[in-house]
């Protein structure tokens, strides 16, 4: 990784894969008109492309992991009883031997037991502090009537900041929040790991230790964004002293601990195509959560999933956490961010868990943020080599509710994301090679006006034109 972090000496060795390839999916190749078609017809957002359409598809790292025969066998006893599938206790049990919570609710995505949790712990009015905000996740605590308050370190907003845990909260800034609102107005602070916004960011297992002691004092709950802990328990492993000789699951297990549950999107970390969960410890809340799992997702044990689903994603999380996996993944990404940087292409540092990040701004400094930067370095990937990345800059961040206008984000980001034991070193070169070529034709590039814009979540479905 980058200088000033401490390497384990064994990872000096190759993180080669601890895999074989058993089956394969062909991949199809299109020529420059086509792609141009293709993009122009999608309204330049590449969310509203074919898949058939595209090369190295590096959109998201969300349900698009390659299982293993281990989970595809699972697959095939799954349980698919209405109630009591054999597949959810499997689950559970996982979720309680490598998280360590107490309840589990199973939902059909991440999203879905953020629904739940916004609904169960906030009231109109409350604020919600966090390490930065997720799209879904900060939708869902408005949606409740919250307000989200970003306290995360400024160094998580620079591009070039080295800090090895830019995902740690602000402790000064959670402590003015309480101050000023009242813990009463703080359901729960909202900690994510990696923070995706900010780039794949960790946080450490001191900072997570020192927000557990704010809470207690004022009686605040934590609740984990799960969704990429994993990734997260590596970093610390790698980065924080104390953990260098610690197996990634017993620091997960202990990271966990420091909270009071978590939403999962198990379509990142626990390696399936679908599914998530809310964990939490607090038999109440969980009876509530329960109670309303029936209304939006299903029956309390299979919530939106089949039982083949469930079985796939309890044998995930137990693949997830193996050194030698979540090692070969997180080295992969370090693989590409470190191409790129010897190339001299901007991108944030230190290279993040699950994705490279392209700073946009300085990619194409004559391109004003209101003309989409990064969505139109997205797009322009796609018109040079067939390669899919996505938007985490201005249309992302959407608009203010109240005053309407854009957020203008510090982060001008195009994303390269990496799915789980799917693509090859020689993918990750080819990667680097086009994006290399597009830097080097940057200054004839424009920017974009959008022509359609969505109400919710507007970067999946907005419209652009060349301007
Ligand atoms: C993907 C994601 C979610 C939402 O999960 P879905 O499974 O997509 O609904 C929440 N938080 C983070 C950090 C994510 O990356």
């Amino acid at each position: 990784m980058t200088d000033d972090i401490h390497l384990r000496p064994y990872s000096r060795r190759s993180w080669a894969e601890p895999y074989k390839i058993k089956v394969v999916e062909p991949l199809k190749t299109t020529t420059r008109t086509e792609r141009e078609q293709a993009i122009a017809f999608a309204g330049y957002n590449t969310f509203l492309l074919r898949s058939e359409d595209v090369y190295i598809d590096l959109l998201t790292d969300s349900g698009t992991s390659a299982m293993s025969d281990y989970q595809w066998a699972g697959m095939m006893l799954g349980d698919e009883a209405y109630a009591g599938s054999k597949n959810f206790y499997n689950l559970e049990k996982a979720v309680q031997n490598y998280y360590g919570y107490r309840y589990v609710v199973p939902t059909h995505q991440g999203r879905g037991a953020e629904n739940i949790l916004s609904q169960i712990l906030i009231k109109p009015g409350d604020y919600i502090p966090g390490n930065m905000y997720f799209t879904t996740t900060r939708l869902h605590q408005e949606l409740a009537g919250g307000t989200f308050v970003d306290v995360i370190i400024d160094e998580a907003h620079d591009p070039a900041s080295l800090h090895p845990f830019k995902g740690n909260v602000d402790l000064r800034q959670l402590a003015d929040l309480i101050e000023q609102v009242g813990a009463e107005r703080i359901p729960y602070i909202s900690i994510a790991a990696t923070v995706n916004m900010a780039g794949g960011q960790p946080i450490s297992m001191a900072n997570l230790q020192a927000v557990r002691q704010i809470a207690q004092i004022h009686g605040i709950r934590i609740i984990l964004d799960a969704t990429r802990a994993v990734e997260n328990a590596y970093f610390i492993q790698q980065r924080e002293e104390k953990y260098f000789k610690q197996a990634t699951a017993s620091i997960l297990r202990e990271f966990c601990s420091y909270t009071d549950g978590c939403t999962m999107s198990g379509k990142k970390d626990a390696l399936v195509n679908i599914g998530g969960w809310l964990s939490l410890n607090d038999p109440a809340l969980y009876e509530e959560a329960s109670n309303l799992v029936v209304i939006y997702e299903g029956l309390h044990t299979y919530g939106g999933m089949a039982g083949r689903d469930m079985e796939a994603m309890a044998r995930g999380i137990e693949e997830s956490v193996q050194d030698d996996h979540i090692r070969a993944r997180v080295r992969q990404v370090e693989y590409l961010g470190t191409k790129l940087k010897d190339r001299d292409i901007p991108i944030v540092v230190p290279i993040g868990g699950h994705a490279v990040y392209l700073d946009a701004k300085t990619f194409f400094p004559h391109i004003s943020q209101d003309h989409f930067p990064a969505q139109r370095l997205a797009a322009e990937l796609y018109l040079e080599a067939g390669i899919r990345a996505m938007e985490r800059g201005i249309v992302s961040a959407g608009r203010n509710k109240e005053t309407g206008d854009h957020y203008y984000p510090n982060l001008e980001l195009v994303r390269l994301t990496i799915p789980r034991r799917v693509y090859t070193q020689a993918h990750m070169d080819l990667t680097a090679e086009a994006v290399e070529d597009v830097y080097y034709n940057r200054d004839r590039l424009r920017g974009l006006k959008m022509i359609y814009e969505p109400k919710y979540l507007r970067f999946f479905q907005a419209r652009f034109e060349l301007l």
